[in-house]
């Protein structure tokens, strides 16, 4: 679907992959003007084929537009084209379990225009991909550095919005503590660097002494959708949850109390991550002797259960895609 002024969005079409055909001068490829989302289409027990809270991704991506200068989209017609679009490759949406069809819905600025400045002219492009199972032999927890010299955003920053600007600058980081043995960073803030924000594409959780708590937004952390139905998850249950700010100095302490009973993150890809191992400034933090916890344990096995079809949807999480 393209956008361009007076018309507004037009022209959706479906059409095979292929090679696009754009300016050098694409305002894109100068000043950074791109947006994205992520999601998946997952074939249920019953052979349904089911979306996991995909108007949540749509008003994201609206979210980001706004912080980018990017007209927003029909987010009630882009889901009707998504469901059209993974009802046409049903046959790509592979069975197996754990395995899915991801979604990457993304925009980019496409006026040829070599200043500064939003530009008059957009594409919104929808692609496709089988992904296999995030975890092949059970879920392994992972070993994360805490990043003290790296920023990935800063508050008024684009933090908050899913734009590729975000994840440029987490290359280097990631490059880094990657050689040192580790899988992701953990971010802090960028001004005093004390208080958690999120795991590379992840958001982060620590119970501690019975409470769940993850970073409250703060407009530099991606409000990520697992994240929401975590903490939803965990009220239904009754479990102590709170969105607040947490530093790393009350981490490492709850950890020398041995208050620091479970970690791990949550985003599309995993669902669940438990986190072994977290490295700050030169300590080490060892989580539940390297094993999944309880609550995330809980958390993934109701989550995927509710993806796959497995598990009622007492939410009303679950959209089924149809023959349109
Ligand atoms: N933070 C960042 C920076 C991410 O890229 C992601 C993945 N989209 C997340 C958090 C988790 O978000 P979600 O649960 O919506 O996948």
């Amino acid at each position: 679907m393209d956008y361009s002024e007076p018309v507004g969005w037009h022209d959706a079409r479906i059409v095979p992959y292929q090679p696009l055909t754009i300016e050098p001068s694409a305002m894109a490829f100068h000043y950074g003007q791109s947006v994205f989302e992520g999601m998946k289409a997952y074939h249920a027990q019953n052979g349904d084929i089911q979306l996991f809270r995909p108007d949540k991704n749509l008003a994201r991506l609206n979210h980001s537009n706004d912080r980018l200068c990017i007209p927003p989209i029909d987010e009630e017609f882009v889901l009707k084209a998504i469901k059209q679009l993974v009802y046409m490759d049903k046959e790509w949406i592979p069975k197996a379990e754990g395995t899915s069809l991801y979604i990457r819905p993304f925009i980019i600025s496409t006026e040829p225009y070599l200043g500064v400045a939003p530009s008059h002219h957009y594409k919104l492009i929808v692609i496709l991909s089988p992904v296999g199972a995030y975890y092949k032999e059970g879920i392994n927890p992972v070993k994360i550095a805490v990043e003290n010299h790296y920023v990935r955003a800063v508050k008024g920053g684009t933090g908050e919005a899913k734009t590729g600007g975000n994840y440029a600058s987490s290359l280097k980081a990631q490059e880094v503590v990657g050689k040192q043995g580790y899988s992701q960073v953990l971010w802090l803030d960028g001004v005093e660097k004390k208080y958690i924000e999120e795991v590379g594409s992840m958001n982060v959780f620590f119970k501690i002494n019975g409470e769940v708590v993850t970073p409250a937004l703060n407009g530099s952390i991606l409000s990520g959708i697992t994240r929401d139905s975590v903490i939803e998850m965990l009220k239904y249950w009754d479990i102590p949850v709170s969105e607040r700010r947490i530093s790393m100095e009350e981490l490492y302490q709850a950890y020398l109390d041995g208050q620091l009973e479970e970690a791990f993150g949550t985003g599309t890809a995993a669902v669940i991550s438990p986190i072994g191992e977290l490295a700050w400034e030169g300590k080490k933090i060892h989580v539940n002797e390297g094993e999944i916890g309880n609550v995330a344990k809980r958390l993934y096995d109701t989550m995927s259960g509710i993806q796959y079809g497995k598990v009622e949807d007492p939410f009303g999480w679950i959209v089924k895609v149809k023959e349109a």
